[in-house]
């Protein structure tokens, strides 16, 4: 039943009363069971998520629905924080923390009657592009290669989400994005994903890593229940002084597939030597719907595109040193034995935070230290200032720019001990679009040779969410991309 749904649909079977939310949340509830394979989830809420679907059942009963996802069974990244429910950032240092406060992205789905079945399983403090820093162990990605039966990573640092939306564990679910944490898990498990403007969704209550690039955003099986969830979750907060109010200020597109005049942007630095053989033909088959459509395609450039990804690895550990300095082992989490409280700051840190935590933090130290801080940091600031300056230049040319999501497809978990700067290459694509503040979107386009799915890339300027989702809507459509991951090929999976 669940293995073609998708959350627009569900909201017009709830609506139309052909289903319940608790129908619905039981059934998601008994594949979050039946595949605990997969670690997608690391705190699982059954007894809430069913009293949450029987009050909105109640409320339709009576017809008074009351929001965008009412009734409808979210998955929520573990870096939010829920009221009363453990929140860990999937580290050992909060592997004990239960917020006594809810963040406002769960909050505002919740006020749209969202049901929370769990929340999911990511990279510790969102710092990965694998999901294999987590605490609680990997996840699993429900697609395979075809041509060997390897685990493979789903993504990260939101993959225990990109997971659970691939494996029909849930009808949407929530992610964050510092460097490419949504778009490079849905592209990786075949999914659509979308990092919006800057502060269009609070950080209040969301566990920091990098204050001036974390941004919260929906991933969900098309284009128009990623819209439903984003609108949801989007709201301007008194409580994040980042925070911007969406609602008012984002010009609103007609959702109609008509392109013409629309003018989008190749930026030809995007084009890197030792991609995936494939990413080539699904972009120009990508750039020939648009065409198609009406649009028209044109070359840019992006000068600065190639220090992103240094800059960024500058930046996000400077800033992830600064706000996991609050884990000393006195106001949240684990605390360990000491004599003294040098030692328990030193003994809580050192057996708290994982190998990848701890690099950020160092590095993060290190670039912001008396004697590196103009080398390193001041310099990796005015170069950011250099890359978003290359988008609005491009965006006077060019309404929407056109690449693929990440270079390659995904790689199996054994390849965990991989070099960390290989790692850090995943996010070449999705990083300057962190840097600029500006949003961008995910969607799945075809499969590579090896039977694992690619994701196209759309970025836009500010506040341009609504025409994202209109054009990835149109190339959605024509691309038609109905492939399903071999764990709901396979008899017995949550078909
Ligand atoms: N993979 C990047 C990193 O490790 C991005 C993570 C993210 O977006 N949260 O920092």
């Amino acid at each position: 039943m669940i293995k073609h749904l998708t959350l627009d649909k569900a909201k017009a079977l709830l609506d139309a009363k052909e289903i319940s939310s608790v129908e619905l949340t039981s059934t998601y509830l008994k594949a979050i069971e039946d595949h605990k394979g997969l670690n997608a989830y690391v705190t699982n809420t059954p007894d809430l998520a069913l009293t949450q679907a029987k009050a909105s059942d109640d409320r339709r009963a009576k017809g008074e629905a009351k929001g965008l996802v009412d009734g409808i069974p979210l998955a929520i990244k573990d870096l939010f924080c829920t009221k009363g429910v453990r929140t860990t950032a999937c580290s050992r240092i909060l592997h004990n923390f239960i917020p006594p406060y809810e963040s406002t992205v769960t909050q505002n789905l919740f006020d749209h009657g969202g049901v929370m079945l769990g929340k999911t399983n990511m990279d510790e403090f969102a710092m990965g592009s694998a999901n294999t820093t987590s605490f609680f162990g990997p996840v699993i990605n429900p697609w395979k290669a075809n041509d060997n039966t390897q685990d493979l990573v789903p993504g990260g640092s939101s993959g225990g989400s990109s997971s659970a939306v691939a494996a029909r564990l849930c009808l949407g679910a929530t992610g964050s994005d510092t460097g490419g944490s949504i778009r490079q898990p849905a592209s990786f498990t075949g999914i659509v994903g979308l990092k919006p403007t800057y502060g269009t969704c609070s950080r209040w209550g969301m566990v920091a890593f990098a204050s001036s690039l974390d941004q919260a955003g929906p991933m969900a099986h098309n284009v128009e229940s990623t819209r439903i969830m984003f609108e949801a979750m989007a709201s301007y907060d008194a409580k994040d002084a980042t925070s911007v109010d969406y609602h008012k200020l984002a010009p609103k597109q007609a959702m109609t597939g008509d392109l013409k005049g629309l003018r989008v942007g190749i930026p030809k630095e995007y084009r890197r030597e030792g991609m995936c053989g494939q990413i080539d033909e699904i972009w120009q088959k990508s750039a020939d719907i648009l065409r198609a459509r009406g649009a028209e395609i044109k070359e840019v450039s992006l000068p600065n595109s190639e220090h992103a990804l240094p800059t960024y690895y500058i930046l996000a550990p400077a800033e992830a040193s600064s706000n996991l300095a609050r884990y000393d082992g006195v106001r949240y989490g684990l605390r360990e034995d000491a004599d003294n409280l040098q030692d328990l700051y030193l003994n809580t840190r050192t057996h708290g935070f994982g190998r990848e935590v701890q690099r950020r933090i160092l590095i993060g130290t290190y670039v912001l230290s008396a004697g590196s801080y103009d080398a390193f940091y001041v310099k990796a600031q005015k170069v950011r200032r250099l890359i978003a300056n290359d988008f609005d230049r491009v965006f006077k040319d060019v309404d929407v720019l056109l690449t693929p999501s990440t270079p390659n497809t995904a790689f199996p978990i054994d390849a965990k001990d991989m070099d960390p700067l290989e790692m850090y290459l995943n996010d070449v694509f999705t990083v300057p679009v962190n840097l600029a503040g500006i949003p961008a979107l995910s969607l799945p386009v075809g499969l590579a040779s090896n039977g694992l799915p690619l994701g196209m890339q759309l970025i836009a300027n500010n506040f341009q969410e609504s025409l994202l989702f209109k054009v990835a809507k149109a190339i959605e459509e024509d691309v038609n991309f109905t492939e399903l991951p071999e764990l709901l090929k396979r008899a017995g999976g949550a078909a």
